[in-house]
């Protein structure tokens, strides 16, 4: 056991995180799991056998349970497109889970939960264990009004179908028989106390998030080195980096037309990352300053560039912030678009739909980000609160201040 970075005052403790397998709901919690590992803490982590190894490189014991949710490595299983039928899925496999957590869990009880915000029964067994409960959110969180702005509109006619009524029927059945009266919705989206692992800049109304029970620590990034560095090539004054994240990477057009754009263009460099879903060969020709990847060191290359065309996943818009790159946001599916929003209005990036990032847009846009010395003092400001967030450190700090008194 190291206690290298452990304050002095804290006792070690058993941390129970509780997590569902997909990769945006694993990795941003990576890190804190790590670092609490490395202040000496015995942390078990309940997971589908399919990320046991991922999460075992943290030092963190997986307790392994089965999940009737979608697999990320079974192309056969996907999940539905509507968020209703998402909804029914995540209360049918929590509802199958808590049996089996509690069992795994039975002679073993934590000193305190964290958990996923998709995981109910991890704040199921809280109770049950009257242990106090950490929500780690990877995403934006609910603001005051969120019910009445967002949720109400969006829910009010689902709610009235058969479908809704039997969904609330079976969730609030089910929150009853384990000692919960608060009503589904706010179970589901109300955590007691909540750390979120985005910067407050990405978040909608900051001003109007509930303080006393969101923290916002930011990015919790952590070393990358085992994936290898990225070498500048000898007259790349500018780089921009292409990568539309490890999912939708299927647009050979769209390579074709960054492949245009920056091909031959004096000065620059063209890193284009296009998964494992096109090959090269549909790219035709390559300019001598163009290079093409299935996969790429992508933190690395971002310490490193000017620009940085991005699918504006949630990982890699909190990595080009971190390095204040300017972005084209070309937002492919679910919250996305949210987030290019969020950044374009910002003022440290441009959004462009997949049609319209046409060779001519893409470097007349991306030439315009890299001049204008607004979008860099922006970029600067938002990288400086950012540092101010704490990260991981931070993440773990907060979580030992919320250990039981003879933990404290
Ligand atoms: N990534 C990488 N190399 C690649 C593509 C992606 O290292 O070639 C990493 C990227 O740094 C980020 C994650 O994969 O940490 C992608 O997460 P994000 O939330 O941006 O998008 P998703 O893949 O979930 O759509």
């Amino acid at each position: 056991m190291t206690s290298e970075h452990r304050s002095a005052s804290v006792t070690p403790a058993h941390i129970a995180m509780f997590s569902i397998a997909a990769h945006g709901h694993v990795n941003p919690s990576l890190e804190v799991i790590r670092e609490l590992v490395a202040r000496g803490h015995r942390v078990t982590y309940a997971i589908p056998p399919v990320f046991a190894d991922k999460v075992a490189a943290t030092g963190a014991r997986p307790v392994l349970y089965h999940s009737t949710l979608p697999k990320p490595s079974n192309p056969e299983e996907s999940w539905p497109e509507d968020q209703e039928s998402a909804m029914g899925l995540f209360l049918n496999d929590a509802i199958q889970a808590l049996p089996q957590l509690a069992d795994a869990y039975a002679d073993d009880i934590p000193d305190l939960v964290l958990h996923d915000i998709t995981s109910y029964p991890a704040r199921v067994l809280a109770r049950r264990w009257g242990v106090p409960a950490v929500s780690l959110s990877p995403n934006l969180v609910a603001w005051k009004g969120y019910e009445e702005e967002v949720a109400e509109p969006m829910w009010r006619e689902p709610r009235q179908t058969e479908r809704g009524r039997a969904y609330y029927a079976r969730f609030e059945a089910w929150l009853k028989e384990n000692g919960i009266t608060e009503h589904p919705d706010t179970f589901a989206s109300h955590p007691p106390r909540s750390l979120v692992l985005i910067p407050k800049a990405l978040q909608p109304h900051a001003d109007r998030v509930d303080e006393d029970v969101y923290t916002f620590v930011g990015a919790c990034q952590g070393d990358r080195a085992e994936e290898g560095g990225w070498q500048r090539p000898a007259g790349a004054e500018k780089v921009v980096l292409v990568s539309l994240g490890s999912a939708f990477t299927k647009q050979p057009a769209f390579y074709r037309e960054c492949v245009r754009a920056f091909g031959n263009l004096p000065g620059w460099h063209l890193v284009l990352q296009i998964g494992r879903k096109v090959t090269p060969a549909e790219l035709g020709e390559l300019p001598p300053n163009v290079e093409v990847h299935q996969w790429v060191p992508q933190l690395d290359i971002l310490t490193k560039a000017s620009a940085f065309i991005t699918h504006a996943g949630m990982g890699s818009t909190m990595e080009a912030l971190s390095n204040a790159v300017p972005m084209i946001a070309v937002p492919q599916a679910v919250d996305q678009f949210g987030n290019a929003d969020m950044l374009q209005g910002l003022g440290v990036a441009r959004k462009l739909a997949t049609e319209e990032a046409t060779a001519d847009l893409l470097r007349e846009t991306a030439l315009a980000l890299v001049d204008d010395p607004e979008v860099a003092r922006r970029l600067r400001r938002i990288q400086a609160e950012m540092a101010q967030e704490g990260g991981t450190r931070r993440a773990a700090d907060l979580i030992e201040a919320e250990l039981p008194a003879r933990h404290g």
